[in-house]
């Protein structure tokens, strides 16, 4: 697969003709390759981009729906096709990469539907001559920048109320999961956006950002990925006050009471923590149990985790594939023999696994129990198939450690006492808590962390407020 970038309604190669290779982390083959974009290439996408805001930006919210609707039908119908091509580079179970390309397609439908409800205000005057009204208007070209876990869905999350609003965008994804990214521009090719509208960079990371940063005709700057690099756009973003969203890295605690349902604690701990490999930025990366269940929750987690079929996500069956690199694995293996060494001991997996037939960075899915606060793995970020058990004996001490990191993103309880539900969903100091739900994320809902997990919010109409400014008119009536 031989993908290019896609600018001002056409798809052009780097000007240098640079181009960057795109492995398959399963196999380490080589899959295709996309162009190396400069600052140069990324320039003349905002130059695009700016020149179709003008058009874009008044077109008439119905009329902004239409290839937006259209977007969603297209890539719903091509899920199975762009499915294989994300599992060929990132490496998810081909079943997980359909869910995320259906799921990447409903984030198009819902923006297509709330486009038309850009609301504005009407505000009572204090005096008799004066009316005071808030309208909302886009804010210009926004600059995308997204990771490689969720290769479809972080570019619709972003894309689609950027265009709904009247944003024209120019989006770079990350060098490892390109080529998804490439379809799903095929997709917003035919669905009829005009030139100019939306545009596709890839390249460095550093490179292009640095001119998303500086080029002063890019109004706002969201960006999906780690805390380390959102910080860095932050600063950078304040030299010419743009906009920002940032959704970064979490750490979520996943609290198992003594009265939940333990099979269904079970079932959820699997989903949150071993889905797309751990590689989640709401993956469960600390889960509390109370003594009073502790060995009981142990046995059954590690007897359902002893059954993951770990492989090649191409093939049937397999629920683990590999790490996106070397470089997680090795992350991986260092936060396993911190906790080894600090107390902890292994109840399944724990090791490295290898085939003869694959030569990518794989995991076995493991739990260890016996972690506690001085370990790396209960405060950095695991990404990674690694269930760490922390016992627990009270409610107030479990929120107190379940609260004490400096991420905030998501979080999850299990209980089935309906007093605790509101106490516990209260207290944690988290953007998105799941109650008995490992999977609470969904487009009509706002998502996003407190604390270093970021700023602003994706999905629902809070995602479209962050790509317009809100604008106060106050008119002088004659008497
Ligand atoms: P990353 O290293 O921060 O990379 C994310 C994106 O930023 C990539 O496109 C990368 O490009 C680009 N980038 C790297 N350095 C840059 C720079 N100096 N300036 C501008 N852009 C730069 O993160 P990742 O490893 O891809 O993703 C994993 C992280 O994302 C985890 O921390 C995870 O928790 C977080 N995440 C958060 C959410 C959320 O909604 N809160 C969702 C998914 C993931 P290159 O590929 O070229 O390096």
């Amino acid at each position: 697969m031989e993908g290019k970038m896609y600018s001002n309604g056409n798809w052009v190669e780097a000007t240098n003709g640079d181009r960057t290779d795109v492995i398959n982390p399963a196999t380490g083959a080589i899959v295709g390759s996309i162009p190396a974009g400069s600052r140069q290439d990324v320039k003349l996408s905002i130059d695009a981009a700016d020149s179709a805001f003008k058009s874009w930006s008044k077109l008439t919210a119905m009329e902004r729906s239409i290839p937006l609707y259209k977007a969603y039908e297209m890539l719903s119908e091509r899920s199975d096709e762009i499915a294989r091509i994300m599992t060929l580079e990132q490496g998810k179970p081909l079943t997980e990469s359909r869910g995320e390309v259906l799921g990447a397609a409903e984030f198009l439908r819902w923006y297509s539907e709330e486009a038309k409800r850009t609301y504005g205000e009407t505000i009572p005057a204090a005096v008799s001559n004066k009316r005071a009204m808030v309208i909302r208007q886009p804010v210009g070209v926004v600059a995308a920048i997204t990771p490689w876990n969720f290769p479809a869905s972080m570019i619709t999350r972003k894309v689609a109320p950027a265009l709904a609003a009247g944003c024209t965008v120019v989006i770079k994804p990350a060098n490892y999961t390109p080529l998804t990214a490439v379809a799903l521009f095929e997709v917003f090719e035919q669905a009829g956006f005009p030139p100019g509208v939306v545009n596709l960079v890839t390249g460095k990371g550093s490179e292009i950002g640095t001119e998303f940063l500086e080029n002063s005709k890019v109004k706002k700057i969201t960006f999906t990925g780690s805390t380390e690099v959102g910080k860095h756009l932050l600063k950078g973003a304040a030299d010419q006050v743009k906009r920002v969203s940032m959704e970064l890295g979490g750490h979520a605690p996943f609290l198992v009471f003594d009265d939940a349902d333990i099979d269904l604690a079970v079932d959820a701990c699997i989903l949150s923590k071993f889905r797309n490999t751990g590689q989640t930025c709401i993956s469960a990366n600390r889960v509390y149990v109370q003594d009073t269940i502790i060995d009981t929750f142990a046995k059954k987690l590690a007897d359902r985790v002893r059954t993951l079929k770990i492989g090649n996500g191409m093939e049937d069956g397999i629920e683990i594939g590999p790490l996106i690199d070397q470089d997680a694995l090795a992350k991986v293996q260092h936060q396993i023999s911190d906790a080894i060494s600090k107390g902890a001991e292994i109840i399944t997996g724990g090791k490295e696994w290898k085939e003869s037939s694959l030569s990518g960075s794989y995991y076995e899915p493991t739990v260890i129990n016996h972690v506690n606060e001085t370990m790396e793995i209960s405060f950095e970020e695991t990404f990674g198939p690694v269930a760490p058990l922390i016992v627990f004996n009270t409610e107030d001490e479990v929120l107190q450690k379940a609260n004490n990191v400096n991420y905030g993103l998501a979080a999850y309880a299990f209980t089935n006492d309906l007093s605790r539900t509101y106490r516990v969903a209260e207290a944690l100091e988290y953007g998105i808590v799941g109650m008995n739900d490992p999977l609470p994320s969904i487009p009509q809902a706002p998502f996003g962390g407190w604390k270093e997990s970021g700023l602003g919010r994706e999905g629902g109409h809070y995602g479209m407020d962050q790509y317009l400014e809100m604008k106060y008119i106050s008119m002088g009536l004659n008497s």
